[in-house]
Protein backbone atom coordinates (compact mmCIF):
# COMPACT_ATOMS: atom_id res chain seq x y z
CA UNK A 1 0.00 0.00 0.00
CA UNK A 2 2.73 2.50 0.76
CA UNK A 3 4.66 1.64 -2.18
CA UNK A 4 1.00 2.52 -4.23
CA UNK A 5 0.49 5.37 -2.66
CA UNK A 6 4.27 6.79 -2.95
CA UNK A 7 4.48 5.95 -6.76
CA UNK A 8 1.55 8.37 -7.43
CA UNK A 9 1.87 11.62 -8.89
CA UNK A 10 1.38 14.36 -5.94
CA UNK A 11 -1.55 16.96 -6.48
CA UNK A 12 -0.60 20.61 -6.29
CA UNK A 13 -2.37 20.62 -2.92
CA UNK A 14 -0.42 18.41 -1.22
CA UNK A 15 2.64 19.67 -2.22
CA UNK A 16 1.50 23.30 -1.50
CA UNK A 17 0.53 21.53 2.14
CA UNK A 18 4.16 20.02 2.61
CA UNK A 19 5.75 23.36 1.58
CA UNK A 20 3.80 24.75 3.99
CA UNK A 21 3.87 22.67 6.91
CA UNK A 22 7.98 22.66 6.27
CA UNK A 23 10.45 25.27 7.94
CA UNK A 24 13.59 25.02 6.43
CA UNK A 25 14.78 23.19 2.64
CA UNK A 26 17.75 22.00 0.62
CA UNK A 27 16.86 22.91 -3.10
CA UNK A 28 19.17 20.40 -5.03
CA UNK A 29 19.97 21.16 -8.37
CA UNK A 30 21.68 18.39 -10.49
CA UNK A 31 25.65 17.82 -11.69
CA UNK A 32 26.66 20.03 -14.43
CA UNK A 33 23.60 22.30 -13.54
CA UNK A 34 21.83 24.11 -16.69
CA UNK A 35 19.49 26.98 -16.31
CA UNK A 36 16.07 24.76 -15.43
CA UNK A 37 17.42 22.84 -12.41
CA UNK A 38 18.78 25.97 -11.33
CA UNK A 39 16.32 28.30 -12.42
CA UNK A 40 13.27 26.25 -10.94
CA UNK A 41 15.13 25.57 -7.53
CA UNK A 42 16.18 29.38 -7.01
CA UNK A 43 12.52 30.38 -8.01
CA UNK A 44 11.20 28.43 -5.11
CA UNK A 45 13.54 29.10 -2.64
CA UNK A 46 13.20 32.68 -2.70
CA UNK A 47 9.18 32.61 -2.61
CA UNK A 48 9.83 30.18 0.66
CA UNK A 49 12.49 32.61 1.96
CA UNK A 50 9.31 35.56 1.15
CA UNK A 51 7.42 33.16 3.51
CA UNK A 52 9.56 33.22 6.34
CA UNK A 53 11.67 29.57 5.72
CA UNK A 54 15.27 29.05 5.73
CA UNK A 55 16.49 27.67 2.30
CA UNK A 56 19.77 26.28 1.15
CA UNK A 57 20.81 25.83 -1.94
CA UNK A 58 22.81 22.41 -2.69
CA UNK A 59 24.62 21.96 -6.25
CA UNK A 60 27.52 19.09 -6.44
CA UNK A 61 29.03 20.85 -9.55
CA UNK A 62 29.89 24.90 -9.71
CA UNK A 63 26.95 26.91 -11.09
CA UNK A 64 28.35 27.63 -15.04
CA UNK A 65 29.41 31.24 -15.64
CA UNK A 66 26.45 31.92 -17.97
CA UNK A 67 24.05 31.45 -15.30
CA UNK A 68 25.57 33.28 -12.67
CA UNK A 69 23.59 36.25 -13.17
CA UNK A 70 20.76 34.16 -11.43
CA UNK A 71 19.68 35.64 -8.33
CA UNK A 72 20.93 33.60 -5.16
CA UNK A 73 23.69 31.33 -7.30
CA UNK A 74 26.38 32.66 -4.76
CA UNK A 75 24.81 30.79 -1.89
CA UNK A 76 25.09 27.48 -4.02
CA UNK A 77 27.22 24.92 -2.39
CA UNK A 78 28.31 21.86 -1.75
CA UNK A 79 28.16 21.61 1.64
CA UNK A 80 25.47 21.63 3.67
CA UNK A 81 25.18 23.64 7.14
CA UNK A 82 26.21 21.61 9.79
CA UNK A 83 22.84 22.95 11.82
CA UNK A 84 20.62 21.36 9.19
CA UNK A 85 17.23 20.33 10.71
CA UNK A 86 16.45 17.21 10.60
CA UNK A 87 13.71 17.50 9.38
CA UNK A 88 14.58 19.74 6.35
CA UNK A 89 12.94 19.13 3.29
CA UNK A 90 15.11 18.15 0.30
CA UNK A 91 13.35 19.52 -2.69
CA UNK A 92 14.89 17.97 -6.03
CA UNK A 93 14.14 19.95 -9.11
CA UNK A 94 14.36 18.63 -12.81
CA UNK A 95 16.35 14.94 -12.18
CA UNK A 96 14.82 11.69 -13.51
CA UNK A 97 16.48 10.07 -10.27
CA UNK A 98 17.74 11.30 -7.35
CA UNK A 99 21.38 9.63 -7.88
CA UNK A 100 21.57 12.68 -10.68
CA UNK A 101 22.60 15.03 -7.97
CA UNK A 102 25.64 13.43 -7.39
CA UNK A 103 27.59 11.49 -4.96
CA UNK A 104 28.66 14.41 -2.77
CA UNK A 105 24.99 14.68 -1.55
CA UNK A 106 24.73 12.88 2.00
CA UNK A 107 21.72 10.41 2.41
CA UNK A 108 18.55 11.55 2.82
CA UNK A 109 15.37 9.57 4.62
CA UNK A 110 12.97 9.26 1.25
CA UNK A 111 10.29 11.05 3.89
CA UNK A 112 12.09 14.29 3.59
CA UNK A 113 12.49 14.13 -0.94
CA UNK A 114 10.21 16.23 -2.79
CA UNK A 115 10.96 15.72 -6.00
CA UNK A 116 9.95 17.90 -9.08
CA UNK A 117 10.46 16.90 -13.05
CA UNK A 118 9.35 17.19 -15.99
CA UNK A 119 11.14 14.82 -17.56
CA UNK A 120 10.01 11.21 -18.85
CA UNK A 121 10.35 7.88 -16.96
CA UNK A 122 11.06 10.06 -13.45
CA UNK A 123 11.42 7.39 -10.91
CA UNK A 124 9.39 9.06 -8.12
CA UNK A 125 11.70 8.36 -5.79
CA UNK A 126 10.27 11.19 -3.50
CA UNK A 127 8.18 10.98 -0.50
CA UNK A 128 5.74 13.38 -2.85
CA UNK A 129 6.87 13.10 -6.69
CA UNK A 130 5.30 16.33 -8.33
CA UNK A 131 6.02 15.37 -11.90
CA UNK A 132 4.15 17.39 -14.99
CA UNK A 133 5.82 15.26 -18.20
CA UNK A 134 3.73 17.86 -20.57
CA UNK A 135 5.49 20.85 -18.88
CA UNK A 136 8.32 22.42 -21.45
CA UNK A 137 10.18 23.11 -17.86
CA UNK A 138 10.70 21.99 -14.24
CA UNK A 139 10.27 26.05 -13.61
CA UNK A 140 6.91 25.72 -15.44
CA UNK A 141 5.79 22.70 -13.26
CA UNK A 142 7.29 24.77 -9.89
CA UNK A 143 4.99 27.84 -10.96
CA UNK A 144 1.74 25.84 -10.31
CA UNK A 145 3.03 25.71 -6.47
CA UNK A 146 4.05 28.93 -6.66
CA UNK A 147 0.63 30.37 -7.51
CA UNK A 148 -0.78 27.45 -5.17
CA UNK A 149 1.38 28.99 -2.09
CA UNK A 150 0.04 32.75 -3.40
CA UNK A 151 3.35 34.14 -3.43
CA UNK A 152 3.78 37.39 -5.75
CA UNK A 153 5.89 36.62 -8.49
CA UNK A 154 8.76 39.38 -8.30
CA UNK A 155 11.14 40.45 -10.78
CA UNK A 156 13.79 38.05 -9.38
CA UNK A 157 11.57 34.96 -9.45
CA UNK A 158 10.16 35.89 -12.87
CA UNK A 159 13.46 36.08 -14.16
CA UNK A 160 14.55 32.55 -12.58
CA UNK A 161 11.33 30.84 -14.25
CA UNK A 162 11.90 32.54 -17.83
CA UNK A 163 15.54 31.12 -17.85
CA UNK A 164 13.84 27.88 -17.20
CA UNK A 165 11.54 28.51 -20.05
CA UNK A 166 14.06 29.87 -22.34
CA UNK A 167 16.73 27.38 -21.99
CA UNK A 168 14.80 23.96 -22.17
CA UNK A 169 12.67 25.36 -25.33
CA UNK A 170 15.93 26.65 -26.75
CA UNK A 171 14.98 29.89 -26.96
CA UNK A 172 11.54 29.22 -27.79
CA UNK A 173 12.58 26.67 -30.97
CA UNK A 174 12.15 23.54 -29.80
CA UNK A 175 8.60 21.38 -30.06
CA UNK A 176 7.51 22.25 -26.23
CA UNK A 177 7.54 25.91 -26.96
CA UNK A 178 3.69 25.20 -26.67
CA UNK A 179 1.42 28.34 -26.72
CA UNK A 180 0.84 27.20 -23.09
CA UNK A 181 4.76 27.94 -22.80
CA UNK A 182 4.57 31.21 -24.62
CA UNK A 183 1.78 32.59 -22.09
CA UNK A 184 3.72 31.93 -19.25
CA UNK A 185 6.79 33.85 -20.68
CA UNK A 186 4.50 36.61 -21.75
CA UNK A 187 3.18 36.56 -17.98
CA UNK A 188 6.65 36.44 -16.73
CA UNK A 189 8.03 39.56 -18.29
CA UNK A 190 4.68 41.11 -17.15
CA UNK A 191 6.17 40.36 -13.77
CA UNK A 192 9.62 41.95 -14.49
CA UNK A 193 11.47 39.07 -15.75
CA UNK A 194 14.59 40.08 -17.93
CA UNK A 195 14.22 38.59 -20.92
CA UNK A 196 17.29 40.86 -22.81
CA UNK A 197 19.55 39.41 -20.01
CA UNK A 198 18.42 36.04 -20.37
CA UNK A 199 19.39 36.17 -24.48
CA UNK A 200 21.94 37.80 -23.80
CA UNK A 201 23.97 36.02 -20.90
CA UNK A 202 22.70 32.78 -21.81
CA UNK A 203 21.90 32.42 -25.85
CA UNK A 204 24.05 35.55 -27.03
CA UNK A 205 27.27 35.95 -25.50
CA UNK A 206 30.32 33.10 -26.45
CA UNK A 207 33.70 32.98 -25.32
CA UNK A 208 35.98 32.95 -28.24
CA UNK A 209 37.34 30.10 -26.83
CA UNK A 210 34.18 27.97 -26.47
CA UNK A 211 34.04 29.38 -30.23
CA UNK A 212 36.96 27.84 -31.44
CA UNK A 213 36.32 24.47 -30.06
CA UNK A 214 33.17 24.38 -32.31
CA UNK A 215 35.08 24.59 -34.86
CA UNK A 216 37.60 21.70 -33.81
CA UNK A 217 33.97 19.89 -33.22
CA UNK A 218 32.82 21.01 -36.55
CA UNK A 219 36.42 19.94 -38.03
CA UNK A 220 35.57 16.45 -36.31
CA UNK A 221 32.21 16.09 -37.49
CA UNK A 222 30.77 12.67 -39.34
CA UNK A 223 27.57 11.06 -40.77
CA UNK A 224 26.52 7.77 -40.84
CA UNK A 225 23.24 6.39 -41.57
CA UNK A 226 22.83 7.96 -44.99
CA UNK A 227 23.51 11.41 -43.13
CA UNK A 228 20.10 11.42 -40.73
CA UNK A 229 23.10 10.66 -38.06
CA UNK A 230 25.61 13.71 -37.69
CA UNK A 231 28.47 12.86 -34.28
CA UNK A 232 31.57 14.21 -32.76
CA UNK A 233 33.62 14.57 -29.99
CA UNK A 234 35.42 16.50 -27.75
CA UNK A 235 38.28 15.39 -25.50
CA UNK A 236 41.34 16.98 -23.08
CA UNK A 237 43.34 17.50 -26.06
CA UNK A 238 40.78 19.95 -28.27
CA UNK A 239 40.16 21.96 -24.68
CA UNK A 240 43.77 22.01 -23.94
CA UNK A 241 44.49 23.71 -27.94
CA UNK A 242 41.47 26.01 -28.03
CA UNK A 243 41.62 27.31 -24.00
CA UNK A 244 37.98 25.92 -23.54
CA UNK A 245 36.66 23.89 -20.72
CA UNK A 246 33.52 21.84 -20.17
CA UNK A 247 31.21 24.32 -19.69
CA UNK A 248 32.16 25.44 -23.39
CA UNK A 249 30.64 22.38 -25.11
CA UNK A 250 27.13 23.28 -24.06
CA UNK A 251 24.59 23.45 -26.90
CA UNK A 252 27.36 22.59 -29.80
CA UNK A 253 25.81 19.06 -30.16
CA UNK A 254 22.37 21.46 -31.82
CA UNK A 255 24.84 22.66 -34.69
CA UNK A 256 25.19 19.20 -35.48
CA UNK A 257 21.56 18.46 -35.14
CA UNK A 258 20.79 21.14 -37.55
CA UNK A 259 22.51 20.11 -40.05
CA UNK A 260 21.18 19.65 -43.51
CA UNK A 261 19.22 15.73 -43.60
CA UNK A 262 20.20 15.08 -39.79
CA UNK A 263 17.62 13.35 -37.69
CA UNK A 264 19.82 12.49 -35.13
CA UNK A 265 22.77 13.76 -33.36
CA UNK A 266 25.42 13.07 -30.86
CA UNK A 267 28.39 14.80 -28.85
CA UNK A 268 30.36 12.80 -27.00
CA UNK A 269 32.46 14.43 -24.37
CA UNK A 270 35.60 12.68 -23.43
CA UNK A 271 36.83 15.21 -20.55
CA UNK A 272 38.57 14.19 -17.24
CA UNK A 273 38.14 10.58 -17.84
CA UNK A 274 34.90 10.77 -18.45
CA UNK A 275 32.79 9.91 -21.35
CA UNK A 276 29.18 12.09 -21.41
CA UNK A 277 27.37 11.60 -24.20
CA UNK A 278 24.75 14.40 -25.62
CA UNK A 279 22.03 13.51 -27.78
CA UNK A 280 19.64 15.48 -29.84
CA UNK A 281 16.79 14.22 -32.00
CA UNK A 282 14.43 15.88 -34.68
CA UNK A 283 11.42 14.05 -33.15
CA UNK A 284 12.18 10.82 -35.60
CA UNK A 285 13.72 8.52 -32.96
CA UNK A 286 13.38 9.21 -29.53
CA UNK A 287 16.55 9.74 -28.18
CA UNK A 288 15.44 9.24 -24.26
CA UNK A 289 15.05 5.62 -24.93
CA UNK A 290 18.12 5.05 -26.47
CA UNK A 291 19.70 6.75 -23.75
CA UNK A 292 17.95 4.78 -21.51
CA UNK A 293 19.62 1.35 -22.98
CA UNK A 294 23.07 2.83 -21.56
CA UNK A 295 22.07 3.70 -17.84
CA UNK A 296 21.11 7.93 -18.62
CA UNK A 297 17.87 9.76 -19.75
CA UNK A 298 15.97 12.72 -20.64
CA UNK A 299 13.47 13.68 -23.26
CA UNK A 300 11.87 12.27 -26.11
CA UNK A 301 14.22 14.84 -28.51
CA UNK A 302 16.88 15.86 -25.74
CA UNK A 303 18.73 13.12 -23.72
CA UNK A 304 22.46 12.30 -22.08
CA UNK A 305 24.15 9.55 -20.35
CA UNK A 306 27.45 8.83 -19.32
CA UNK A 307 29.49 5.90 -20.86
CA UNK A 308 32.29 3.61 -19.51
CA UNK A 309 34.92 2.54 -21.75
CA UNK A 310 36.55 3.88 -24.65
CA UNK A 311 35.62 6.51 -26.98
CA UNK A 312 35.33 4.43 -29.49
CA UNK A 313 33.46 1.73 -28.14
CA UNK A 314 30.93 4.59 -26.73
CA UNK A 315 30.42 5.74 -30.54
CA UNK A 316 30.04 2.11 -30.97
CA UNK A 317 27.45 1.25 -28.13
CA UNK A 318 25.65 4.70 -29.07
CA UNK A 319 24.96 4.16 -32.83
CA UNK A 320 23.19 -0.02 -31.48
CA UNK A 321 21.19 2.38 -28.85
CA UNK A 322 19.99 4.36 -31.98
CA UNK A 323 19.59 1.85 -34.63
CA UNK A 324 17.65 -0.29 -31.58
CA UNK A 325 14.77 2.80 -31.37
CA UNK A 326 14.61 2.71 -35.23
CA UNK A 327 17.64 5.52 -36.64
P1 LIG B 1 22.38 17.39 -22.02
O1 LIG B 1 22.70 16.70 -23.30
O2 LIG B 1 22.02 18.83 -22.25
O3 LIG B 1 23.40 17.16 -20.97
O4 LIG B 1 21.06 16.69 -21.46
C1 LIG B 1 19.86 16.61 -22.20
C2 LIG B 1 18.73 16.10 -21.33
O5 LIG B 1 19.00 14.78 -20.88
C3 LIG B 1 18.48 16.90 -20.07
O6 LIG B 1 17.08 16.92 -19.88
C4 LIG B 1 19.15 16.12 -18.98
O7 LIG B 1 18.54 16.31 -17.77
C5 LIG B 1 19.03 14.69 -19.47
N1 LIG B 1 20.20 13.92 -19.09
C6 LIG B 1 21.48 14.18 -19.45
N2 LIG B 1 22.31 13.25 -18.94
C7 LIG B 1 21.56 12.38 -18.23
C8 LIG B 1 21.86 11.22 -17.46
O8 LIG B 1 23.01 10.78 -17.33
N3 LIG B 1 20.81 10.59 -16.87
C9 LIG B 1 19.53 11.04 -17.00
N4 LIG B 1 18.55 10.39 -16.39
N5 LIG B 1 19.21 12.14 -17.72
C10 LIG B 1 20.20 12.81 -18.33
MN1 LIG C 1 14.45 20.48 -17.61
Amino acid sequence: MIIESSSRIASTADVVGELRARSSFVMVSHVKPDGDTLGAGLALGLALKKLGKRVHYFGQDPVPRNLRFLPETEFVARDLPPDLPSDALFVFCDMSDFSRAGEFLPAVDRENMLDIDHHLGNSLFGKLNYVLETECSTGAVVMHLLRGLEVPIDRDIATCILTTVMTDTGGFMHSNASAEALELAAELMRSGANKEEITEEIFLRKRVAATRLLGRIIEEMRFDHSGHYCYSFVDDAMLAQTGADGEDTEDTVNTLRGQDGVDVAALFKAIEGEIRVSLRSNGRVNVQAAAKHLGGGGHFRAAGLTFRGTLEEAFGAVDAALVAEGL
